[in-house]
């Protein structure tokens, strides 16, 4: 019988072959650890890819629920069979819809964002009602592979500029928000921290 830590190895090789962007070992060793720490149960995934993150948060505790939302077909239904292969298909829910029309019930401890990155103010908008008090919202690629911070005239690529641009909008936007605290982690390809003022 394959054992979870092989067929965690099988997803990291399919998704490097397919070029299917999961996260990098150093940021997902810090949201396991996190949602470890942090006694995390309940989480919001926004951008599932196929499936590697949301079965590496739920693989730490059997009382973590997932919920994640993807609009690739393709990916969507990997994630599926993923799922299925570690037998999680009752504490992961998967969703197939653009996160932006989806209107989520319910509040988690944990929301995560790992879509596309030019939407994450949008994301933090639409999402922000479903984080419970003192929750806390994590966000990936904060870097941006080093484009958010470099001089904007070095980037050829107007996209890529564009990308980089609302990054930087991101990062200023939560700095601005009084009821909640960022932190920005030197991890992977950047972690920005968010957690919600235990007060509110
Ligand atoms: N969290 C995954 C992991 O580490 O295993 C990786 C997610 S990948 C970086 C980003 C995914 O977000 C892509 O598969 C993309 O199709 C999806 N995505 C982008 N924008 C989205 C949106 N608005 N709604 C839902 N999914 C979105």
């Amino acid at each position: 019988m394959v054992n979870n830590s092989e067929l965690l190895k099988q997803i990291e090789e399919y998704a490097s072959e397919k070029k299917v962007p999961i996260m990098q070992k150093e940021g997902i060793n810090y949201l396991t650890t996190y949602v470890k720490d942090n006694e995390v149960k309940t989480i919001l995934e926004i951008g599932t890819a196929i499936g590697y993150s949301a079965i590496c948060m739920a693989l730490v505790d059997p009382k973590i629920k997932v919920v994640s939302i993807e609009r690739d077909e393709e990916r969507y239904l990997e994630a599926i069979n993923n799922v299925k292969k570690f037998g999680l298909e009752n504490r992961i829910s998967l969703l197939f819809n653009d996160a932006l029309n989806v209107e989520m019930e319910g509040k988690f401890d944990l929301i995560f964002f790992d879509a596309a990155k030019a939407q994450n103010i949008n994301f933090f908008t639409h999402f922000e009602k479903n984080l419970k008090k003192g929750g806390t919202i994590i966000t990936d690629n904060i870097y941006f592979h080093g484009y958010t911070f470099m001089d904007e005239d070095k980037i050829e690529s107007k996209n890529i500029r564009g990308i980089a641009r609302k990054i930087k909008d991101y990062i200023k936007f939560l700095e601005d928000k009084n009821d909640y605290i960022t932190d920005i982690k030197n991890i992977g390809d950047g972690i920005a921290v968010t957690k919600r003022n235990d007060v509110l």
